[in-house]
């Protein structure tokens, strides 16, 4: 199997593609690739919205040849951060490259207008995209199903009008119900004048030996739908987890004020799964099936018919625009999630934003005039959907800062008490206890899902960990998911990919690893994106911890700041940073 780097200047108007054996055998592919050709490309101190910031999208050797090894990564400077951006998505995607025959692909430069990317049958084609720029993410990605090649084995990518207006916590939509989401990649895609990416080919992956192929793959696959491993997934789905976090007091409610919410079972996966579920789909190449598609009945215009819009919803998004919004109705966390998917706005990050806008907004921090007259109450709905169009749109100072994120917001309006970000991310849907927070903080990504912070808290509340079994697992978690995420395999699929099966699924498409050289690229993958962050100034020491944690009780109780330093100090050391 070759292993090439397609390269695309968007300024030059130029694409071309080099065979980098070197990198994919040193990086393995993914996000090991991703960080290094990040390193290799963008230069320190890069405006991320600049033509000199590039986008890397990368997968690994298994997409494509092996169950549930579904996801594509990107690789960015984040504008949100200013640091790693790095974020991923299933689909389609992961195939349509494989199938076009890059591993990675690196975007730089910008283009004159807007522009959107056409790679099918070997050509890569820069194309007019003026006609779809201002469409909502969806409807740009029907009308270029109709215009581009490859259908059944192509993936659009695309942006909606945040990522156009350069949103901060812009995603990117991948097929219609996957996303970039995180960090804000959709605003990068904006500053390139980058409205979508079309991919799609024929190529075939060869593997070395059929047989030996066959019997990893059918064990890997037995393993995947005859065992309880992913069970859960495919039934409530990860909505699941709305009522089990209210009642072990671990669900962010009204900008972590409270830690459960006395509403949750109005948003509770079994209700979406009761009254809205229409359909469950799957990535390509997963037999699980995990992405929930309610049905959502509205009016198509004021007085007139009503139509059925298809919106996706799982854990994350009914905590953020749910739960911590204080929305007490499936139907109005539908509605909002409707709007994020149509702007093309990362859920979490615009329901983060939100609330800390809402208690800003409660202690008088911030005006009727300054909101323009959006009352940003705890479940007004109404209200909320304006106050994200007008995030979009930024007609003042104000709405211009929350499109900057809950960071900047805080910092020019006050309330950093209060604003839920780690590492200037928005934080995911866990108060579950210390190792929720480390984790998030001392993350890659600031992300829950580096490390599952959360995770190991819960582990906690039925066996005591000590402070520095907790940094143990989140040091193992971070370096083995470098390993994973290289490969790219939905996370949700960890238990199927143990580490026999990985140097067993890696020995069958050719490539031999032992578990001592996944332990050392683990290590050394994280070690590379911390010299990335570092580089351009992310600094742990001086990183902000919100003093709302340590008010509000999590799951373990209530965290102390002497607790999160000592964690701290035991993390470093183990990292063997002073
Ligand atoms: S488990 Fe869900 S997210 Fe993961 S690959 Fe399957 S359908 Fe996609």
């Amino acid at each position: 199997m070759l292993r090439k780097v397609l390269y695309i200047d968007l300024s030059r108007g130029e694409s071309w593609s080099i065979e980098r054996q070197d990198l994919f055998d040193e990086w393995l592919g993914g996000t090991g690739v991703g960080i290094r050709l990040l390193m290799e490309e963008c230069p320190e101190g890069a405006d991320p919205l600049s033509p000199a910031a590039p986008i890397i999208l990368s997968i690994g050797p298994l997409n494509g040849l092996f169950p549930v090894a579904t996801k594509a990564v990107a690789t960015f400077k984040s504008p949100l951060t200013s640091e790693l951006g790095e974020s991923y998505a299933g689909g389609r995607l992961h195939l349509a490259m494989r199938f076009a025959g890059h591993e990675a692909i690196v975007i730089r430069g910008r283009a004159q207008g807007p522009s959107y990317i056409s790679i099918s049958g070997g050509k890569v084609l820069i194309k007019d995209a003026t006609s779809i720029w201002g469409v909502d993410a969806q409807t740009a990605g029907m009308i270029l199903r109709e215009h581009e090649p490859g259908m059944g084995r192509r993936s659009i990518i695309r942006i909606g009008p945040a990522g156009e207006a350069l949103v901060r916590f812009a995603g990117v939509v991948v097929d219609t119900y996957r996303h970039f989401g995180r960090l804000g990649l959709g605003a990068t895609f904006g500053s390139k004048n980058l409205k979508a990416v079309v991919v799609s080919g024929t190529e075939r992956a060869e593997v070395p030996d059929a047989r030996r192929y066959r019997e990893v793959y059918n064990r890997l696959y037995a393993k995947t739908v005859q065992t309880d491993a992913m069970e859960k997934y495919h039934d409530i789905g990860t909505s699941v987890n709305i009522n089990v976090l209210n009642w072990l007091k671990g669900l962010p409610t009204k900008n972590f004020q409270l830690t459960s919410f006395s509403e949750a079972e109005k948003i509770s996966g079994e209700v979406f799964a009761d009254k809205y579920l229409f359909r469950r789909l799957s990535c390509a190449g997963c037999p699980i099936g995990c992405v929930h598609i309610a049905a959502l009945k509205t009016a198509f215009s004021p007085h007139h018919e009503f139509e059925v819009r298809k919106v996706s919803y799982d854990f994350e998004p009914i905590y953020s625009l749910g739960s911590n919004l204080g929305v007490s109705s499936a139907e109005g966390v539908l509605q909002l999630i409707d709007v994020c998917e149509r702007m093309g706005l990362d859920v979490i990050s615009a329901g983060v934003v939100l609330s800390w806008a809402t208690e800003a907004y409660e202690r008088d921090m911030i005006t009727p005039q300054e909101t323009l007259g959006v009352p940003l109450q705890w479940n007004n709905v109404q209200g909320y959907i304006s106050a994200l169009e007008k995030i979009v749109k930024a007609p003042n100072e104000f709405y211009a800062a929350l499109a900057r994120g809950a960071e900047f917001a805080s910092a020019r309006y006050g309330g950093q008490d209060f604003a839920m970000t780690l590492g200037g991310n928005e934080v995911a849907g866990y108060h579950t206890g210390p190792a929720s927070m480390l984790g998030q903080l001392v993350g890659v990504r600031h992300s829950h899902l580096d490390n599952a912070g959360y995770s190991i808290d819960q582990k906690a509340a039925k066996k005591q960990l000590s402070p520095e079994e907790m940094v143990d697992e989140i040091i193992k978690e971070d370096n083995s998911r470098g390993v994973f995420n290289s490969l790219v395999g939905c996370l949700f699929a960890r238990g199927v990919y143990t580490e026999e099966n990985i140097i067993d699924a890696l020995g069958a498409v050719g490539i031999a690893k032992t578990g001592e050289d996944l332990h050392l690229l683990g290590k050394k993958i994280f070690d590379e994106k911390y010299k990335f962050k570092t580089r351009e100034g992310f600094d742990l020491s001086r990183a902000r911890l919100p003093g709302r944690f340590f008010k509000t009780v999590s799951t373990l109780g209530k965290v102390t700041p002497e607790t999160m330093e000592e964690m701290l100090r035991i993390y470093r050391k183990k990292r063997g940073w002073s």
